[in-house]
C-alpha cells in the first residue's frame, strides 16, 4: 500500500481557504504560510471543524495521511465503534485487507 508521508512532502496550495473533501489517496493542500506542525494539527482536527479539511470524520493517523497506521477496527468489530474513522481507505478492498491482517496479528497476541 502506498504510504503518503506528509512530513516530507505536503502539497501546498496558494488558495487561502480550506477545501473540504474526500482527500484520498491525495492529502489536502497546506495553506499558505502554514507550518508543518499547524498543517498536521489541522488535519488531525485540532484546529476545529471550520479548519478541518475533510468532509467526514477521521481518526488521527488517517487525518495526517498515515493510513496504514490507523487503528480503526483493530480492537473490535467496526460496527461497534462509537466514532468510526470514515476515511475512504477503509472502504477499499486494499483497506479492508489491511484491517483483516492487522486484526489477525492482534488476535495472536
Ligand atoms: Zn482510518
Ligand atoms: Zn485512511
Amino acid at each position: 500500500m502506498p504510504m503518503i508521508h506528509i512530513l516530507s512532502a505536503p502539497p501546498f496550495s496558494k488558495a487561502d481557504e480550506v477545501v473540504k473533501g474526500r482527500w484520498y489517496p491525495e492529502q489536502p493542500p497546506a495553506l499558505p504560510d502554514e507550518t508543518l506542525q499547524q498543517y498536521t494539527d489541522r488535519c488531525a482536527g485540532a484546529q476545529g471543524p471550520s479548519k478541518y479539511p475533510y468532509d467526514h470524520w477521521r481518526w488521527r493517523q488517517c487525518g495526517i495521511g498515515w493510513h496504514g497506521d490507523c487503528s480503526f477496527g483493530l480492537y473490535g468489530p467496526v460496527e461497534q465503534e462509537e466514532n468510526p474513522c470514515a476515511c475512504p481507505c477503509h472502504e477499499t478492498p486494499q483497506g479492508r485487507a489491511v484491517l483483516a491482517a492487522a486484526r489477525a496479528r492482534w488476535a495472536k497476541r
